[in-house]
């Protein structure tokens, strides 16, 4: 007998997930495709999620009642965010399958928690964090070695799309820095030469079998994922391969189930450097979505209903533009963007996040060019980039 959560079983099953954003709405198409209904716990009413599920249980996300009203609901439970509290993920885990569980999304969600496990696996996985070092108080400022910097302070929680950060070149910077951010504990991490940013994309089933998407290549706009293109124009195929035996041996490592991206640094010198996980489908693996024969959304619900993992293969070359609030405005002035013009390009598929309230550096949606050849896919995402300004 299966021991598989299937989408009927006499009713229809239901897929829970916690937290309301874009990555939770585009979980809820792919569940919905496959005949799940979908229920989400969001302290906020109009959320991206919330507009699609067919349940939203409106909690906060350490609510128990909201908590055991999803679990009582849902034959598996996933997160879309990694800063849902792990123990939440402990509470629901009482009740129902839960997939990522509460380790991994605790070593993710805790940026020394996160180095030390990289550090830890280094022998398997051939890669190393930067060099870094825990800032909790004036004292360890005082002991910062020569070479960390100049440097980046971290928060070692919370952190997101660069936010949580300060660029340091001197210890004073630093003391500024921690005051800054009100003393809570940050880690000091070396700046390191970047010659460009890659993310592997992985999934790992309950049996322990786990695939690897085609690595891609990011670009960062002040911290934030600004475009992706699969395959890398930058990529070697021996940068592909590290990169890729490095993401196996960490979700392995982890004993994760569910969809993690890594993201890692590539050094001038062809070096490979790990820098963080995310234990969720990611903002660089949108590209699967038109690009792959398996979403990285309908991964998730394969590995979270204890499916057969599905074929991660590309079948076009894919080039990915985040869409932010700042190209609502013109100005001072707010107006729709000309999707008429963005939707005329060829291979064009747009992503709306149903906000409706655009404001700088908040991610609104995203749109993936595909073209038989990355050329092609290049040049209408370049016209793309010039209708939106
Ligand atoms: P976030 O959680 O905000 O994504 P990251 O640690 O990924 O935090 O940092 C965001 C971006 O800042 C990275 O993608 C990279 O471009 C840059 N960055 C972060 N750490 C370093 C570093 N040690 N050296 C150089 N650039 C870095
Ligand atoms: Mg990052």
């Amino acid at each position: 007998k299966s021991l598989a959560y299937l989408p009927a079983a006499g009713e229809p099953a239901w897929l829970g997930v916690m937290g309301g954003g874009q990555l939770g709405r585009m979980f809820a198409h792919a569940a919905q495709a496959m005949g799940y209904r979908v229920a989400v716990l969001e302290p906020s009413t109009d959320c991206p999620a919330g507009q699609v599920a067919e349940r939203l249980v409106e909690a906060g996300y350490e609510d128990a009642a909201g908590l055991d009203a999803l679990a009582a609901q849902c034959v598996a439970v996933t997160t879309e965010f990694e800063n849902v509290p792990a123990a939440s993920l402990s509470r629901l885990a009482q009740q129902v399958f839960v997939a990522p569980n509460a380790h991994g999304v605790s070593v993710a969600q805790d940026r020394i928690a996160e180095k030390s496990f990289f550090v830890a696996c280094a022998g398997k996985s051939g890669v190393m964090p930067a060099p870094h070092k825990v800032i909790a108080s004036d004292a360890d400022i005082d002991a910062i070695a020569d070479d960390l910097l100049p440097g980046i302070l971290k928060t070692v929680r919370m952190g997101y799309d660069g936010k949580g950060q300060v660029r340091v070149r001197t210890r004073e910077d630093v003391r500024a820095a921690f005051e800054s951010m009100d003393r809570v504990t940050c880690l000091l991490e070396k700046m390191l030469p970047l010659a460009y940013e890659v993310s592997v994309l992985t999934a790992r089933g309950a049996d322990g079998q786990s695939v690897v998407y085609p690595i891609a290549e990011n670009v960062h706009r002040d911290g934030i994922l600004f475009t992706t293109t699969v395959p890398g124009p930058n990529v070697s195929d021996d940068c592909a391969r590290k990169a890729q035996d490095a993401a196996r041996a960490i979700v392995a490592e982890l004993g994760y189930v569910g969809v993690l991206c890594i993201e890692f640094f590539v050094l001038a010198d062809g070096s490979l450097v790990v820098n963080e996980m995310a234990p969720r489908p990611h903002n660089s693996g949108h590209y699967t979505i038109d690009a792959c024969i398996t979403s990285q959304f309908a991964q998730q619900v394969r590995a979270m209903a204890k499916l057969p993992l599905g074929d991660v293969r590309q079948h076009s070359p894919a080039v990915m533009l985040n869409i932010l609030g700042d190209v609502w405005f013109e100005g001072e002035t707010v107006r729709e963007p000309a999707w008429d013009a963005v939707l005329a390009l060829p291979g064009a598929n747009l992503h709306l996040y149903g906000k409706t309230d655009p404001r700088r550096g908040r991610k609104m949606g995203h749109v993936t060019f595909v073209a038989p050849t990355l050329q092609e896919a290049q040049a209408n995402f370049a016209q793309a980039c010039s209708v939106l300004g």
